[in-house]
């Protein structure tokens, strides 16, 4: 279970600049109540979050009531790309209440139409179709599906594989996480389907050989011939890094999905609308995949989500039978419509790709001067992590990357909290609108926190 944060107020030193203010002892004990009713009144699996309560967020900041601001790096875990409440958005989310359309499912709606419009015309050319969800999790269930649907067409009742990667991480529901690589948490399940498996994912430090070969062989040794796969499923980045995978390794594996009909499916529920300082995660590796699941920053703000892919591999369940209530939300059509308005109109895309080696330069520095416990940095566009390690072993230190998202928090800047198994991560994701000056100050913040929680826990 991910450690919990303490709610007990703290005195801290004051902070003004440009782009933090922290005038109260945090958590503020105006805030304890709300903390407590959550606490009370949602399962335990909620907590372990900052004790923040959130007033407001505006483009790259988030304020509480009680006259601080944090500088954001969290993008509200990875969804506000085009900053916090982005003027663009909000109009068109309050352009589409007005009118009083709120939901209308099985019947068209003139918002549907000109986002799955505008989707398919930013995907690559032989992706012409798309559905509207609401989740991530749907978008990659949705995609298990299509692909064992694919396989079942056109390989016959052997070719039901879904391949995906160990620390994969692609929702929460039964087929998700199954298909995701975090091992500790299918217990539940009980009953995996022994035609889901997972192979390593070649991130270089976890997983040192990175050969495509890995994969191969992971295949032989599961019984599985190609014949006898139907998709594979992979993070564009694995988010737990986050981690690309080498050229080299995609682009065998492109081939090779190809050369045997297996569908490739790439999930960019963190990694599309610009994160990696590309429009699409999967354009780093010049490679097309045959579906691509997203969410998240696909709207910056309401929930919606979204399978784009092939015609031969959407069109496969007739009429009426790939469908979902809140499919097309005209509210939610509304919000991504303006959301890639100003994703486009203002090259955030070319922010995060410019900002992306001063992000990793600025990580590089931090690992140079804890070489011993800070073992593996990574960043590409406006995404990065700094992973930690017991002293000299490679060996996940949960309590360190705690202990450095916590003085970062109590310095002005925001980080979601280390998640789970893969607590040793320090994730950056700041809105794809932060100018250079406030990711250097953002960098400068983390140097010192990182300073503080190694003396602090070294010393202990
Ligand atoms: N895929 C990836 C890569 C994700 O990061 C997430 C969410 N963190 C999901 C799928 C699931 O999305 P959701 O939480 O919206 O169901």
């Amino acid at each position: 279970m991910s450690k919990e944060f303490s709610t007990v107020p703290r005195e801290v030193p004051r902070v003004e600049t440009k782009y933090r203010r922290i005038a109260t002892p945090l958590p503020h004990p105006d805030s304890l109540p709300t903390l407590a009713t959550l606490r009370r009144f949602e399962p335990q699996s909620m907590r372990g979050q900052l004790p923040i309560v959130w007033d407001r967020a505006e483009d790259i900041f988030v304020y509480d009531r009680y006259g601080n601001r944090w500088l954001d790096w969290s993008s509200g875990v990875l969804v506000t790309n085009a900053g916090h409440g982005a003027p663009e958005i909000r109009q068109a989310i309050i352009a589409q209440v007005n009118r009083g359309l709120l939901h209308n499912y099985c019947f068209p709606s003139e918002e549907r139409a000109r986002l799955v419009e505008q989707l398919a015309a930013l995907a690559p050319e032989p992706l012409q179709k798309v559905f509207l969800l609401t989740t991530g999790s749907e978008a990659t269930e949705c995609a298990i599906k299509l692909a064992r649907a694919h396989g079942l067409r056109t390989g016959g009742r052997r070719k039901i594989g879904i391949v995906g990667f160990e620390r994969a991480f692609h929702g929460r529901t039964l087929g998700a996480q199954q298909a995701g690589g975090m091992a500790g948490q299918k217990a539940w399940i009980v009953n995996e389907d022994p035609a889901i498996l997972n192979v390593p994912f070649p991130d270089g430090y976890w997983q040192p050989d990175t050969r495509f070969d890995t994969f191969l062989t992971a295949l032989e040794q599961r019984g599985f011939a190609p014949e006898g796969i139907a998709g594979v499923m992979m993070e564009t980045y694995q988010g737990v890094g986050p981690d690309f995978a080498p050229l080299e390794y995609v682009r065998r594996l492109a081939a090779w999905c190809q050369e045997h009909r297996v569908v490739l499916v790439f999930d960019e529920v963190q990694a599309g609308f610009g994160r990696t300082g590309k429009f699409w995660g999967f354009e780093h590796y010049g490679v097309t995949p045959d579906l691509i699941c997203c969410g998240k920053g696909i709207t910056s703000s309401l929930p919606l989500s979204a399978v784009i892919g092939r015609a031969e591999i959407m069109d496969q369940f007739p009429p009426g039978s790939m469908t979902s209530t809140h499919t097309g939300n005209p509210v939610c059509c509304a919000a991504a419509l303006g959301n890639l308005q100003k994703i486009l109109r203002e090259d955030l895309t070319g922010n995060a790709a410019a900002l992306g080696p001063v992000l990793l330069a600025g990580l590089q520095r931090i690992q140079s001067e804890h070489p011993d416990v800070v073992g593996h940095v990574t960043a590409r566009g406006l995404v990065g992590g700094l992973q930690t390690v017991r002293p000299g072993v490679k060996e996940p230190w949960h309590e360190l990357a705690h202990g450095i998202i916590e003085r970062c928090f109590h310095k002005g800047l925001l980080m979601f909290a280390p998640v789970g198994a893969w607590g040793q991560t320090v994730k950056i994701a700041p809105p794809l609108t932060t100018p250079r000056d406030a990711l250097e100050e953002g960098l400068q913040v983390l140097e010192e926190a990182t300073n503080e929680a190694v003396a602090a826990l070294c010393s202990a």
